[in-house]
């Protein structure tokens, strides 16, 4: 499956916005956006506001490289949300948090959603007991999302799942951080996206033009 492979911090310096796209990195100092906070590439002054396609298409570019989704992936979510019952920004983001990588990643099983669909593509994933081996499986209420054997003895995931319970998992997740084990216990809510801001609406008009 194609995907992005150029530097990612130059990603959120794009969207002056922190994606998390790094792991642990992105809570620390190190991070890009707490030393070079400007647009990456030549800096030229522009005068004027940006236009409101400028705007929705910063919107879309936002949220398309926080979950990892290329454009055509994008797309065919978008539509899928649009064809649901209720409001279509909102079904968008409650789709791409039901993705098996953003689970794995909020359950602290990886470090970042690049990781997370690492360890998928590898096959070190199972869900309710069975290898998932796509990352944009979605997850349903009552999955369980656990690792392989071998995973569970990982260092680098232990390390990840305490943290993510220090942290506090989101309240549609649960975490037997002994076992490495997660589980579903509702589906996500718009108000389960929290640390990035989105305006979703703005990636609605931009498709509906
Ligand atoms: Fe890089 Fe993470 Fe900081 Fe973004 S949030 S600039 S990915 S370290």
């Amino acid at each position: 499956m194609a995907r992005y492979t150029g530097p990612v911090c130059r990603l959120c310096r794009r969207e002056d916005q922190k994606l998390y796209l790094k792991g642990e990195r992105c809570r620390t100092s190190k991070c890009a956006m707490e030393q070079r906070r400007f647009p990456p590439g030549e800096r030229t002054f522009r005068y004027g506001r940006p236009s409101e396609y400028a705007i929705q298409l910063r919107e879309k570019q936002k949220m398309k490289r926080t979950y990892g989704v290329l454009e055509a992936q994008f797309r065919k979510i978008f539509k899928q949300a649009d064809q649901q019952h209720g409001i279509t920004g909102e079904n968008l983001l409650v789709i791409l948090e039901s993705r098996l990588d953003n689970v794995v990643w909020r359950l602290g099983i990886a470090g970042s959603r690049a990781q997370a669909r690492q360890f998928i593509n590898q096959g070190h994933i199972l869900v309710n007991g069975g290898r998932v081996d796509v990352a944009s499986y979605l997850v349903d209420k009552g999955d369980v999302i656990e690792t392989t054997e071998k995973m569970r003895e990982n260092t680098e995931v232990k390390k990840y799942t305490s943290l993510a319970k220090q942290r506090g998992l989101k309240g549609w997740l649960d975490l037997d951080a002994e076992r490495v084990r997660g589980t579903v216990l509702r589906d996500p809510e718009r108000s389960d996206v929290d640390e990035i801001e989105f305006e979703e609406q703005l990636i609605v008009e931009l498709y509906s033009k």
